[in-house]
């Protein structure tokens, strides 16, 4: 365990105490030899107290912490962690299930790898890196992970082409880089779903929002359904499956429409109940008449920086304005926001300046969030980003 050292300023050993996992680059005071991105570094306080082991990489999180204990990261202590992570998985009830074969094994900081994300697909796992470190060690990694699954996982999808910084300067490709597998079909709670590893957002498909597409399905009886920013048509499915009378998938993507209309036919073949439509939310709201009663709005995260976050907030009320003005007495309105900057009261506060706009009575059913297997620790709340609100309208 040779790690190169890197000492910080007096006094910024603090947030690590805390158990925090990032270290900012304005946090260092020098390291011992030039550091390479994504090198694994030994951290310690101006004094020469041992903080912390992590992945050192050039930008504004200088570090990412692995391990607050003086150990080596190899193969042994990423199976470890990779063990961790599955466990949890299991005791949520989230694997070896008939009915269900989708999770998330790996949620960055939230199971202790910054920088990580794994999606489980079947057999195949696509792994993601954010983080140049992670990039680097992506072999020792999948392998460890074929060790921790214990023959679950099959093959490795390494999907890292958007996701990773400085990407020039990287070889980053996205492609197999254990097994090969043509099977592109998953399943959640009973849905069936194509994923495109390939060219999908994220990891191919939003595997954050099953639970709370499950709750819309008790929605769903009897209803007319938009679900608008449908991406790969889950909600729109769940709807159908839980009795919806229509349901309208749109987005602006002409390819998300395609894959919308295809997931629905997996599950309803010849189904009439189903249209999707690539058009842009605003206009489509705007020109829509009133015949909706149950709508989803899933946007994309309007603010992906904290300078953008006055613009997202604005998004969001006018969005959910045309909403409230929208859909029909005793509609429900299922809204979000993905936008980590956005904090749960500031989406609140704007979905109600909508509401008060409209005039309309409306009600709290439920406030929802990402389900457990995209855990937060309780020591990095930025990792909470998924917040919803399940809204009745009078
Ligand atoms: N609800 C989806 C995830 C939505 S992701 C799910 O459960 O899987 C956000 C989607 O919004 C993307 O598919 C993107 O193509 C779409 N989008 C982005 N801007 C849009 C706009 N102005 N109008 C309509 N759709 C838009």
């Amino acid at each position: 365990m040779n790690y190169k050292t890197v000492y910080l300023k007096k006094g910024k050993e603090e947030s690590l105490k805390r158990f925090h996992p990032w270290i900012f680059s304005g946090a260092i005071h020098h390291c011992e030899t030039p550091v390479d991105d994504g090198e694994t570094v030994r951290v310690l306080s101006a004094d020469g107290t041992f903080l912390c082991i992590g992945h050192y990489q050039r930008g504004s999180i200088a570090i990412r912490v692995l391990s607050f204990r003086d150990e080596p990261v190899d193969g042994k202590f990423w199976t470890g962690k990779l063990r961790h992570a599955l466990e949890l998985r299991q005791t949520l009830g989230l694997l070896g299930r008939e009915d269900n074969d989708t999770c998330r094994l790996v949620h960055g900081e939230g199971d202790g790898l910054p920088g990580l994300v794994v999606d489980l697909y079947g057999k195949t796992a696509v792994m993601q890196a954010h983080s140049v470190g992670f990039h680097r060690s992506r072999m020792e990694v999948a392998h460890a992970l074929l060790e921790a699954a214990g023959g679950q996982i099959e093959n490795i999808y390494y999907k890292s082409e958007t996701t990773l910084p400085f990407q020039s300067e990287l070889e980053s490709e996205n492609g197999f880089i254990v097994g090969g597998s043509k099977e592109n079909i998953a399943m959640e709670y009973g849905l069936k779903f194509h994923v495109d590893w390939l060219k999908g957002q994220k990891t191919g498909f939003f595997v954050d929002q099953r639970e709370n597409r499950r709750l819309l399905e008790q929605y769903a009886a009897g209803r007319s359904v938009l679900n608008m920013f449908c991406y790969t048509g889950g909600f729109s499915f769940y709807a159908m499956r839980g009795g919806a009378r229509l349901v309208h998938s749109v987005d602006s993507s002409a390819k998300a429409i395609e894959l919308a209309k295809s997931n629905v036919e997996l599950n309803f073949p010849g189904d009439k109940r189903h249209e999707a439509f690539a058009e842009d939310a605003f206009k489509y709201l705007s020109r829509m008449g009133h015949n909706y009663d149950l709508i989803i709005l899933d946007p994309p995260a309007f603010a992906k920086h904290r300078d953008a976050l006055r613009n997202a907030l604005i998004g969001y009320r006018k969005l959910n304005a045309k909403a409230f003005e929208k859909i029909q007495p005793g509609g429900v309105l299922f809204t979000f926001s993905c936008s980590q900057v956005v904090t749960r009261e500031q989406f609140r506060t704007a979905v109600f300046t909508a509401a008060t706009l409209s005039g309309r009575n409306v009600r709290i059913l439920h406030q929802l969030t990402q389900p457990a297997d995209h855990p937060i620790s309780i020591y990095h709340p930025e990792g909470e980003y998924l917040k919803g609100l399940v809204l009745y309208v009078e």
